[in-house]
């Protein structure tokens, strides 16, 4: 059923920079004069931004799709899986059309051709922020697009690219206007943030008239001059990263830093075609802790990589022992179709690969509850994400939204999401902390 404003319903799948996307394409919707529909049956067609990274995810957007199908009738597929679009129109014929990552004009496009735009749209409908999928006081800002590496695990450069890193200026608007709009917190995020610029070799740009480089340290830097929590996710292990903690240390952005290692057996990180120095990333990050103790280290790993041997999996445990990193996420090795890895020797049966995923989530466990002990008895500014009757969740510093921990404060509180509060650290947990207010916040 047509409706006098066309209606979209909008389903978003994937990752933050998924996110990032829908927003975008969210914010073309309602400056087209769009409306969005929270529901399949009042919507006259349904946007899925798919997910295409693992083959779970790949599952989970077909079905996505399917059931979008069955309950509106008309489906556009946009995102990662529709780089795939054979995939995608094997498994659903029906769909109206299927464009691939961050291809917002062709999507604009399939919209207009199965449901016209209004004639007389109100642009000032957007607010300048754009349309967020976030919480209002935290926010993803994208700062490049695709990826100039070849980890041989990752299809992601086949999907979206090589980078293209967004020009300064623009980043800092946007950033300014989700500020303006009472965003407390901005997640800096790319495929890889720390080679932002790379593609334009540093190529200087403008904010409110001053000159600045398409450069992490500059842009973190002037990030960091605005009213908000600056957090880097995504780093690559690049020596300039070095470059940011002294920003942290300044306090211009948080002590927080995302990076992905995958492993700690140079063989298997030469395998990966990553950074394989294991010995000066050990170094790096205990100079790093020296010169800013409060710093919260993130990382992903991967286990059971085609190849890897119990010595070699015991190397990762020893580096994990060594690194003591804060926050980890480990996942077994699974074949992403079309990765290179998927043709090396030797694949680790699914047994082992469970088995040595269960054994480096024990290492870390402890290692990650013992760091989180450690701050019983600090004070700690936190902000406030969810206030209930009778309990505030909140995230300190080395919390990041959805992956890491919280900070849960007991008792009835008069404050908002979006609220900074100070909080003295008084019990800890495997992943979360227990906090109590160093000042009264109720009347
Ligand atoms: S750096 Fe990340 S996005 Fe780029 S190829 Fe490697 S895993 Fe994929």
């Amino acid at each position: 059923m047509a409706h006098s404003t066309p209606r979209v319903g909008f389903i978003s799948l994937g990752c933050p920079k998924a996110l990032v996307d829908s927003e975008r394409i969210l914010t073309q919707l309602r400056a087209e004069g769009y409306a969005l529909s929270p529901s399949y049956a009042g919507a006259d067609l349904v946007v899925i931004n798919t997910c295409g990274f693992i083959d779970e995810a790949v599952e989970e957007s077909l079905d996505a799709i399917g059931e979008a199908l069955r309950e509106n009738g008309r489906v556009i597929v946009t995102g990662c899986l529709g780089a795939r679009a054979e995939q995608v129109r094997t498994a659903h014929p029906e769909v109206l059309a299927v464009t691939g990552p961050h291809a917002y004009e062709e999507v604009m496009a399939a919209v207009h051709a199965a449901l016209p735009p209004p004639h007389d749209p109100f642009a000032s409908l957007v607010p300048p922020q754009g349309i967020r999928l976030t919480p209002r006081h935290y926010a993803y800002l994208k700062i490049s697009e695709g990826c100039s590496h070849r980890c041989t695990f990752c299809i992601i450069p086949s999907l979206r690219g090589d980078l293209v890193s967004r020009p300064v200026g623009e980043v800092m608007q946007e950033a300014r206007n989700l500020v303006d709009a009472g965003v407390r917190e901005l997640l800096v995020v790319a495929q890889d943030t720390s080679a932002y610029g790379v593609d334009v070799r540093y190529r200087p740009g403008f904010w409110e008239g001053r000159p600045m480089r398409t450069r992490l340290h500059d842009l973190a830097k002037a990030l960091g001059e605005l009213p908000a929590w600056v957090r880097l996710m995504y780093c690559y292990p690049y020596p300039h990263v070095d470059e940011v903690i002294p920003l942290m240390v300044e306090g211009h952005i948080l002590p927080y830093l995302d990076m992905p290692l995958q492993h700690g057996s140079p063989r298997v990180l030469q395998a990966m075609r990553r950074p394989a120095a294991t010995e000066r990333v050990l170094d790096r990050i205990r100079r790093w802790r020296e010169a800013c103790p409060d710093l919260v280290l993130r990382s992903t790993f991967i286990v059971g990589f085609p190849g890897e041997t119990e010595e070699e999996f015991e190397a990762l445990l020893d580096f994990l022992r060594e690194a003591r990193l804060d926050r980890v996420g480990a996942f077994a090795y699974s074949p992403v179709e079309g990765a290179e890895a998927n043709r090396l020797p030797d694949p680790v049966p699914g047994a082992v690969k469970q088995e040595r995923l269960a054994r480096f989530m024990e290492v870390q466990e402890e290692i990650s509850a013992a760091k989180l002990r450690d701050k019983i008895g600090q004070r700690m500014v936190v902000l406030v994400d969810d206030v209930g009757e009778d309990r505030l969740l909140a995230r300190g510093p080395g919390d990041a939204p959805e992956i890491d921990g919280r900070v849960i404060v007991d008792g009835a509180w008069e404050i908002d999401p979006g609220d900074f509060i100070e909080v003295e650290i008084i019990g800890a947990e495997a992943h979360d902390l227990h906090a109590a207010p160093t000042e009264a916040i109720t009347e």
